[in-house]
């Protein structure tokens, strides 16, 4: 804004900050949504990949119950029983050796960046403090992070903008090489680039930037906040890679709706975050570690896993089909897992409304994608039901004229 325009009108009293379906829900079940007029939707958005294990899931409702009616918050002045738990199971059943628990993913990426940074200069290093991270990425919306982004829409009004950070072009590794100086602490990706367009790195991709960065004693971060926990029909999407991270900030699936996030570590590095030097009031809190527990007794029961494959497979065949079919209009059908983008020839926000009108509920992501992100729990039947919404959307729309 410049300083002769006079200043847009505020309605209030929510600060406007958010571009609202004209809609809003009174209770879920599963894959469904219900409005305040009770009419059924389909979730393929889940709250933007939050409600892994769907709407008002019994285990959850009856963790969070018994712990409201027991303990609410006590801070980590205290030892946490359920907090222990659960950094084991996530420690046991990944990369990591350490977890610290956040409320959100930004707080997790926060952890991560400061991690990074301290780790360097606890092993003699204060000068390696830069992070390089992609073109496209998205990190979360604090100072440090949208720096990392770096993306005009991110940082625009927001300067000075947080130094130390450095962007290449996604996924150009030879151009990752080249951005790392004798100041690179992390190079920082997510697996699969969720604002971004839904684009995941190859396994082959993530692999080589592995080897580069042991190659100049670079820490690896991952952002699995919106691919982890599942979504891929992994616990975390760098698992199809073969690779283990120095350092990955999870959120969203994790507490399935509830506000959870964590930072996870390897042991070289997570011994350095002693005390004093990081921590949160909130975090890892007993209502939170309840949810979060009993979200990892659904999703570490046996077989999960294969099943969220078999419903990513069933899934992307029928996408794959809507392409062959409609191939002038949908242009790409991409992905992993249940992480999927759909790439149409003209903008996605008047087609999400349509579907939305139609009873699905989808998300965006960039100017022209799609984005499904079902909870993991969807059924087959709920597939048969997405794509025939699909089917009823691209059956009326005409190609456009450059196109025809
Ligand atoms: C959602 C998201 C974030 C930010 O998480 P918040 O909980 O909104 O702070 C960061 N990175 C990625 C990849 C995300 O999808």
């Amino acid at each position: 804004m410049t300083e002769d325009k006079l200043p847009p009108p505020f309605l209030g009293p929510l600060m406007p900050c958010y571009n609202r379906h004209d809609i809003a829900f009174e209770r879920g079940e599963g894959v469904q949504l219900f409005d305040t007029s009770g009419r059924r939707y389909l979730d393929f958005a889940a709250g933007i990949a939050v409600n892994a294990l769907g709407h008002a899931h019994p285990h959850l409702v009856a963790a969070l119950q018994g712990q409201a009616a027991k303990l609410w918050h006590t801070s980590n002045m205290y030892h946490i029983p359920a907090q222990e738990r659960l950094a084991e199971r996530l420690v046991d059943h990944s990369f990591a050796d350490g977890v610290f628990f956040t409320n959100s993913g930004v707080e997790a990426m926060e952890c991560a960046i400061k991690l990074a940074r301290r780790y360097h200069y606890a092993t003699g290093n204060p000068g390696r403090y830069e992070v390089i991270a992609f073109h496209g990425a998205f990190h979360g919306r604090s100072l440090a992070t949208i720096a990392a982004a770096g993306k005009e829409k991110l940082v625009e009004g927001f300067g000075p903008m947080l130094t130390g950070f450095d962007q290449v072009p996604f996924f150009d590794l030879e151009a990752a090489r080249a951005a790392i100086t004798d100041q690179t602490a992390a190079i920082l990706v997510e697996p699969v680039q969720g604002e971004g367009g839904i684009v995941p790195v190859q396994p082959q991709q993530l692999k080589d930037l592995r080897a580069l960065c042991d190659q100049h004693g670079v820490l690896l971060i991952l952002d699995e906040i919106q691919c982890g926990m599942g979504r891929t029909g992994r616990l975390f999407a760098h698992e199809w890679a073969g690779i283990e991270p120095d350092i990955v900030a999870s959120a969203k699936g994790i507490g399935s709706g509830f506000p959870l996030g964590a930072c996870l570590a390897k042991a070289h590095v997570a011994c350095h975050l002693g005390v004093g030097t990081h921590g949160s009031t909130y975090g890892g809190n007993p209502l939170a570690m309840a949810v979060g527990n009993a979200v990892m007794d659904v999703m570490l029961a046996p077989g999960f896993m294969d099943d969220v494959c078999d419903r990513a497979d069933y899934l992307r065949a029928g996408l794959v089909r809507l392409k062959a079919n409609y191939g002038h209009i949908l242009r790409d059908v991409r992905g992993l897992g249940l992480m999927l983008g759909l790439e149409f020839d003209r903008p996605a926000r008047p087609l999400i409304t349509q579907l939305m009108q139609d009873g699905l509920l989808v998300a965006q992501s960039g100017e022209n994608v799609i984005r499904l992100l079902p909870p993991l729990i969807i059924t087959r039947a709920d597939i048969d039901e997405a794509l025939a919404t699909l089917t009823r959307l691209l059956d009326g729309l005409l190609p456009t004229e450059e196109t025809s």
